[in-house]
């Protein structure tokens, strides 16, 4: 003998062989039901029919995110039926997978962070976005923000200083079809040049000013939100309007705390 083990008992009959077949069949069947049901978006249309990826796993504790949202007094529907998509499990590290859905924000590495959910629904809601709104996210970070923009408009674009989150979030958000964002490593203080202007911008990291591309790339009658002040410290949400007439207003909204806007494009 070479190191086969011998085999007992009498080959099958084409009984036998017929009721392999089947056991196998429902088992292939069944493991593509549990896949769907666990990770995998729906199958992914041409871009032009995308339509939002759906997953059941960890609906209820999404569905208690969103009841916690609404405490607040956020009751927008289409933001909470926005929160209530997302898998925001997806996009924490594995070691923070328990606390996924809990309304706080989360270490995603490199000293960032995902922003708490009710912060996320509160500056998408402040955007009133539309199916045509073209979206500027200053801060990738995890990618969660810009999948959330994805439930509104196809139009996303993104901007991440750190090359390794920037990276992560690309694949990431491609992985799970959120394919209608598209993410850049770059510096978001000078915006997005190639796709300006944009009818919305939000600033997803705190600075002491508004940079002034940002201000140049947001549309007449867009809306900008930006958390403004000193790293670290509290800071104010702003909500910028720009005029029909090109006029700049802005005014505080609350008080927030944000990882600061930083300056040095890293790529490590
Ligand atoms: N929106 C993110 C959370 C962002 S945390 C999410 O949903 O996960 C803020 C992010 O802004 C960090 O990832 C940080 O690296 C990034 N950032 C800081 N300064 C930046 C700059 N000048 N340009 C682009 N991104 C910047």
């Amino acid at each position: 003998m070479t190191g086969q083990g011998s085999r007992k008992g009498r080959p099958l009959g084409w009984f036998g062989r017929l009721a392999c077949v089947a056991v196998v069949g429902a088992l292939a069947v069944a493991a593509v039901a549990i896949y769907r049901a666990d990770s995998a978006p729906v199958p992914k249309a041409e871009p032009d029919k995308w339509s939002p990826p759906q997953f059941a796993a960890r609906q209820s504790e999404r569905d208690a995110m969103v009841r916690t949202i609404r405490r607040y007094g956020l009751s927008d529907k289409a933001v909470l039926k926005a929160m209530a998509a997302v898998p925001r499990h997806e996009f924490v590290p594995a070691g923070r997978s328990r606390m996924a859905y809990a309304d706080t924000p989360l270490p995603i590495g490199h000293g960032q962070t995902i922003s708490q959910p009710y912060m996320v629904a509160e500056m998408t809601r402040l955007l009133k976005l539309t199916s045509k709104s073209k979206v500027l996210e200053i801060g990738t970070g995890s990618g969660y923000q810009a999948a959330v923009l994805t439930q509104f408009t196809k139009h996303v674009y993104s901007v991440e200083i750190i090359k390794p989150l920037a990276d992560a979030a690309a694949a990431r958000l491609k992985r799970l079809g959120y394919t209608p964002a598209t993410v850049r490593h770059a510096d978001g203080y000078h915006g997005w040049k190639e796709e300006a202007p944009f009818d919305a911008i939000i600033v997803t990291c705190a600075t002491g000013r508004i940079p002034p591309p940002l201000i140049k790339q947001l549309k007449p009658g867009g809306r900008m939100v930006i958390p403004l002040g000193a790293p670290f410290a509290v800071q104010s949400l702003m909500l910028v309007e720009k005029g029909k007439d090109g006029k700049v207003r802005s005014r505080s909204l609350m008080a927030v705390q944000f990882v600061p806007l930083t300056r040095q494009k890293k790529s490590e």
